[in-house]
């Protein structure tokens, strides 16, 4: 009896201590899906620093910061934040591994149709546009989760999925591909700048918008553009249509998201992994 009676106390002294060390841990949230590719959301408080296994984070004067989680990492990420009073917290996201799709197809014809040098130089030319509006911060956006389907519609693509044609990998496909009909609204992820609008060799009707603090979305193969550049856009506003543009077989729009360079999925960051029924 008086052994139980020890033990109770224990755990009662433990419980408390759990709840202390969880308020004084309070002072840094992070969320998001923890798996490869997901997108993460902090908050710490407004004149911290942050930073990401030693890379400081651009942190919004409320205190909010986002990181995304690559699709091939394995090892924890550590988020450190100091906050003005010297208080220091540091956060261990240990990434869940996962299985990708990859199918090995054998047998194939070598021969291949390799573009003229000037498409080559094309696609250099308009994804270095691309990787260079990824890499601004802008200002007074402040990201929030969950974002928003482009629209409703079949995922026909999945994150992560990957090709090896007689022996050689192709570039995983970091994004996710919704099929709707030809001129189906697309909708803003979320509160966005519009960082670039224009007619892309691959990717046909392109969109690219700026969400804040290194995140943003993608909009492929669209049929029709509705938005300019540096307009401001509201979460779920319509900024395009559904179509086939660029290299593309049938109506789709090819969703990516990204942190900075970072491709993730954006299925991991909806409030549903698949998005509402056509
Ligand atoms: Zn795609």
């Amino acid at each position: 009896m008086i052994a139980r009676r020890a033990v109770l106390a224990g755990m009662a002294a433990s419980a408390t201590m759990v709840s202390v060390k969880a308020a004084a841990a309070g002072r840094l949230s992070i969320s998001g899906s923890t798996e490869q590719g997901g997108l993460m959301v902090g908050k710490a408080a407004p004149g911290a620093v942050v930073d990401l296994d030693g890379v400081a984070l651009t942190v919004s004067p409320s205190g909010i910061f986002c990181f995304g989680i690559p699709y091939d990492a394995a090892k924890p990420l550590r988020v450190t934040a100091r906050f003005a009073d010297g208080f220091e917290e540091l956060r261990e996201i240990t990434p869940i591994v996962r299985q990708y799709d990859i199918q090995a197809i054998n047998g194939l014809d070598e021969k291949y149709v390799a573009p003229p040098q000037e498409i080559l130089d094309r696609i250099a030319r308009e994804h270095a546009l691309i990787t260079e509006a990824r890499k601004r911060v802008t200002e007074g956006l402040e990201f929030a989760l969950p974002i928003e389907w482009p629209c409703a519609g079949r995922l026909s693509g999945i994150y992560g999925s990957q090709r090896i044609l007689n022996g050689k990998p192709m570039a995983p496909h970091l994004g996710v591909d919704v099929a709707a009909p030809e001129g189906t609204p697309i909708h803003a992820a979320a509160d966005a700048i519009v960082a670039i609008t224009d007619e892309f060799h691959l990717e046909g009707g392109f969109t690219l918008l700026d969400h804040g603090l290194g995140v943003n979305t993608c909009y492929l193969h669209q049929s029709k553009r509705l938005v300019t550049a540096g307009q401001r856009v509201k979460r779920g506003e319509v900024i395009g249509l559904i179509g086939h543009t660029g290299r593309a077989t049938g109506p789709h729009t090819h969703w990516g998201l990204n942190w900075f360079e970072v491709k993730l999925d954006p299925s991991r960051a909806t409030a549903t992994p698949t998005p509402p029924q056509g």
